[in-house]
């Protein structure tokens, strides 16, 4: 009866695995050797026939044990990759406390009897019991969550020891072979491995845990401490028999100190390891392998101590490179992980250990240097610079140059300056030297400073500014006609007069206020006041058809109801849509997207004119212009400042003329014509609209009624006449 239920068990313990589809399959198949092998020993134990001490069930029982602990090491690893060391150590040391155990317990009295080979079979079963017990231990401690499966199996293997020691002590004793009743406890060990077998959970055996769901090493720790002190303790209490006694003793006890304390320096190592692994991480950057942000600033400010004891200054150069973004979006970011770490190896191995290398985070990099002097600072921003010349594989059939943009900051000996303000100081250069072109380097001075200063109070105070009617407009006439005498419009150009900064020039002001999200405001501060400025100029003058050209940022382009913002401002001043030319510049087209060229066409429809600013500066592709529908082009002055004295000025300048005109393009203007050499030039090529100070320096509206006799009380505040003149009286 027994034999049949157990060998029932066996079959689910066989099947049931199969059908929840565990994998690796070879894996389950050791388990389901190991199963048929106690499935055999069922038979073998029922048929008893023996080879000496050795009978044919343990022989099958043995073979299906190995193959257990093999099913039971290889799930173990797979879960938790390659065994460590201690997986051995824990359970070499819980298989001699085992056999301690059973040796002092049950071998001991036997010993000089008959039965001791018999006697050593019996032994060899918990043993093997304490083994299978701490390998499944050891999966279970690597699969971290509480897996049913495996709690089935460790408490299967728990009652097999127990029934094991029990059996082999009652053999032992009675020298009459297994007891009944003993046996029929096993049909509970395969009932246990048969409900692990068939549980849901059983393909989460071979399942890698995610990270953070490992439990603690306390419980792991607490069981070998168990299973190894309690075979001391117990081998202690009993007495010793005889020299072969002591010495197995001696041996088995000697080999758990032995692992113990094997066991011990491996975790003191591993922890050791972990503490530098941990402080690496935390100092260093995981993509390039050189110091982080926040190790690169403790270092330098030691180096900075250190540097001015030694009578040195130490440079700083922060470096950032051209156009990486450009490398992401075109080869996605392996290429561009690839360049950092082809940087960040070159440079170590090019300026050897002595400099500090840090990476600052995206594509920015930090050197720092102890140095004699601005001169070799300057020098070492060149080597470096020259380190960029050799191009980068960034993929296999890929190589790519890149520049790096690079600022310098000097602390000399005496200076008392912090890390984070030095590197702030390089940033600034290096931010300074991106403006100026790709692969340059500039030095941080008192002039960078100050207009650094000066750039964070402007920005500082856009928003308040803009709240308190701070900004004004000058108007700048666009001249044509023969002799360019006729003002056909003027350009509103936005001034600001803070009380403590004095006049801030729109090149300072348009780029912050663009990065610190004004530029909207402002801009439709512009559009309304150029629109209102326009119509009482057009009613004073009783010039009917002057127009007013307006510059418009990028980002207003972008924002939904621009057109909308347009449209109030000509319906509040009363002004029809084609006295307004609004003026954009020519990078905007390279880079912008659809929804630009979409409110660019509404507008035109609406009858808004278009022109293009700064031609001759930004990259727009021809077939680009020719897509939009543009009114204008206004050409650079650096087109223009040379023209009049030479000769390929005036060949460019002409060739630009008369590319613009092929497009179809009659309104172009000559910008920043200042004297009359040029106005010639610009006269002889064809231009037909100039602008300039050679027409006079922008004026405010109030400025030109004034010349004309007339005084406006007050333009900024007054709704503005659409039909009479109420706001100007003449003087
Ligand atoms: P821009 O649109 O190219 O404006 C022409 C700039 O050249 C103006 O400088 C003008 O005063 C100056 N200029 C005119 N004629 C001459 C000349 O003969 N010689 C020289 N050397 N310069 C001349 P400003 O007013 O400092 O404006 C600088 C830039 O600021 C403008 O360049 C424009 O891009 C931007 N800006 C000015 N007002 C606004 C605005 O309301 N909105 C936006 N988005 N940008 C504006
Ligand atoms: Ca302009
Ligand atoms: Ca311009």
């Amino acid at each position: 009866m027994f034999t049949s239920v157990a060998a029932m068990f066996i079959v689910v313990i066989i099947v049931a695995p199969l059908r929840r589809g565990v994998r690796p399959l070879r894996i389950w198949l050791v388990q389901t050797l190991g199963s048929v092998f106690l499935l055999l020993s069922l038979f073998a134990t029922a048929l008893n026939p023996s080879l000496g001490p050795l009978r044919y069930s343990d022989i099958t029982y043995f073979s299906g044990y190995a193959c257990l602990i093999v099913w039971l090491a290889l799930l173990s690893r797979r879960v938790g990759g390659r065994a460590d060391p201690t997986t051995f150590l824990d359970t070499a040391a819980v298989c001699s406390g085992a056999a301690l155990a059973i040796w002092t317990v049950a071998v001991t009295p036997m010993l000089g009897g008959t039965q001791l080979p018999a006697t050593l079979v019996w032994a060899v079963y918990p043993t093997v019991d304490a083994l299978l017990l701490a390998l499944a231990g050891h999966l279970a401690y690597r699969l971290g969550n509480p897996v049913p499966a495996m709690t089935w199996i460790i408490g299967s293997l728990v009652l097999l020891l127990l029934v094991d020691l029990v059996n082999s002590l009652v053999a032992i004793s009675s020298a009459t072979g297994e007891h009944a009743v003993v046996t029929g406890w096993y049909m509970f060990f395969f009932f246990g491995l048969a409900a692990a077998a068939s549980h849901p959970s059983v393909p989460r055996l071979a399942h890698r845990p995610a990270p953070g769901e490992r439990s603690t090493t306390g419980q792991r720790r607490t069981a070998l401490i168990v299973l190894t002190i309690s075979p001391v303790l117990v081998s202690t209490l009993v007495p010793v028999g005889g020299w072969i006694d002591t010495v197995v003793r001696v041996t088995l006890v000697t080999l758990l100190l032995g692992l113990l304390f094997l066991r011990l320096s491996v975790t003191m190592l591993a922890l050791s390891k972990a503490e530098s692994d941990s402080h690496y991480r935390a100092t260093h950057d995981q993509l390039t392998g050189l110091l982080n942000r926040a190790e690169m600033f403790n270092e330098l400010e030691q180096r900075l101590v250190n540097n001015a004891a030694a009578g040195r200054s130490t440079a700083v150069l922060f470096l950032d490179c051209d156009d990486f973004k450009y490398i992401n979006d075109t080869w996605g970011h392996g290429a561009g992980d690839t360049l950092l770490r082809d940087i960040a190896s070159r440079l170590p191995r090019r300026l050897g250990p002595e400099p500090l290398l840090a990476r600052q985070g995206g594509d920015e990099f930090v050197v720092v240097c102890a140095v004699d002097g601005l001169a070799e600072a300057v020098a070492l921003a060149r080597l470096v610079r020259s380190f960029f010349d050799e191009p980068v594989r960034i993929m296999t059939n890929r190589t790519h140059t890149v520049t790096p943009s690079i600022g310098i900051a000097l602390a000399e000996p005496g200076e008392t300056v912090t890390a984070e303000a030095l590197v702030g100081r390089a940033d600034v250069a290096m931010y300074e030297a991106k403006t100026a072109g790709r692969g340059r380097y500039v030095v941080f001075d008192d002039d960078l400073a100050r207009r650094s200063r000066m750039k964070s109070a402007v920005a500082d105070r856009i928003g308040e500014a803009l709240r308190q009617e701070a900004f004004s407009l000058v108007l700048q006439p666009i001249m044509a006609g023969a002799d360019y005498a006729t003002i056909i419009g003027w350009e509103a150009l936005a001034r600001w007069h803070d009380p403590d900064l004095g006049e801030v020039s729109p090149a300072e002001f348009i780029p912050l206020a663009e990065q610190h999200g004004f530029i909207n405001e402002l801009g439709e501060f512009v559009l309304r006041q150029a629109c209102r400025e326009l119509a009482l100029l057009r009613e004073l003058f009783r010039l009917s058809d002057v127009s007013m050209f307006v510059n418009v940022s990028p980002a207003q382009l972008l924002q939904p109801d621009f057109v909308d913002v347009v449209r109030r401002a000509l319906e509040s001043a009363g002004l029809p849509p084609d006295a307004l030319w609004l003026e954009v510049t020519e990078t905007l087209l390279v880079d912008k997207g659809p929804e630009v060229t979409t409110t660019l066409v509404t507008l035109r429809e609406a009858g808004v004119h278009l022109c293009i600013d700064d031609f001759g500066t930004g990259y727009a592709s021809l077939s680009r212009i020719m897509q939009l529908p543009v009114d204008c082009v206004k050409i650079d002055s650096f087109l223009v400042a040379r023209v009049g004295e030479d000769t390929t000025a005036q060949r460019q300048l002409g060739a630009v003329i008369d590319l613009v005109r092929s497009l179809g393009i009659e309104h172009v203007v000559a910008e920043g014509v200042e004297t009359s050499a040029q106005e010639a030039a610009v006269r002889q090529l064809g231009c037909p609209m100039i602008q300039g100070f050679l027409y006079g320096r922008p004026k405010t509206a109030q400025a030109m009624l004034a010349a004309r006799g007339m005084v406006l009380d007050d333009l900024e505040d007054d709704p503005l006449p659409t039909g009479g003149v109420s706001g100007a009286r003449r003087a």
